[in-house]
C-alpha cells in the first residue's frame, strides 16, 4: 500500500529524528497532553511577540508518527503570526478528517496526507497540535 510507505517515507522518518527541535524554551508558553492509546507524549513550548511565534520546541516520545508530526509542527509555526498559525491549524484538521485542504499552507505535512483513512494513526498525528489548539484558546481568552 503507497500510503503505508509514505507515512515512514524518509522525510518523515528525518523529522521524527530530528533533535533540534525538541528542547525546552525558557520563558515559554507551556502545555502537554498524551495519547493514551499509543503511549505518545507532547510537552509544547511557544514563545510569542508581538502575536508571533518566535520560538517553538517541543519535548515527547513516542512513535514515529507522533514525533513527525510535532517536530513539522513546532517547524512551520516558527515565525508565523497567530492568525496564520490557526489558518495553518484549521488546514491540519480539514486534511485529518478528509476534507479538501490547502497543500501550498501544510508544505510537508501533505506526507500526512493519508492519515484520514487510519483513525488509530491519527490521533497519533493530532496530539502535537490538539496542545498547540489548547493554547490558542487559552491565549484567545486571556486576551478578552
Ligand atoms: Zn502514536
Amino acid at each position: 500500500m503507497d500510503w503505508m510507505k509514505e507515512l515512514y517515507s524518509d522525510l518523515v522518518m528525518r523529522y521524527a529524528k530530528d533533535s533540534s527541535v525538541q528542547r525546552t524554551i525558557d520563558g515559554a508558553i507551556s502545555a502537554e497532553d498524551r495519547n493514551e492509546s499509543c503511549g505518545d507524549e507532547v510537552q509544547l513550548f511557544l514563545k510569542l511577540k508581538d502575536g508571533v511565534v518566535e520560538d517553538a520546541s517541543f519535548v515527547g516520545k513516542g512513535c514515529v508518527v507522533s514525533m513527525a508530526s510535532a517536530s513539522m509542527m513546532v517547524k512551520i509555526i516558527k515565525g508565523k503570526s497567530i492568525n496564520e498559525v490557526e489558518n495553518i491549524l484549521g488546514n491540519v484538521e480539514k486534511m485529518m478528517k478528509g476534507e479538501d485542504y490547502d497543500e501550498d499552507i501544510l508544505g510537508d505535512l501533505v506526507a500526512f496526507s493519508g492519515i484520514s483513512g487510519i483513525p488509530a494513526r491519527s490521533k497519533c498525528f493530532y496530539l502535537a497540535w490538539s496542545v498547540l489548539k489548547n493554547v490558542l484558546q487559552s491565549l484567545r481568552e486571556g486576551s478578552k
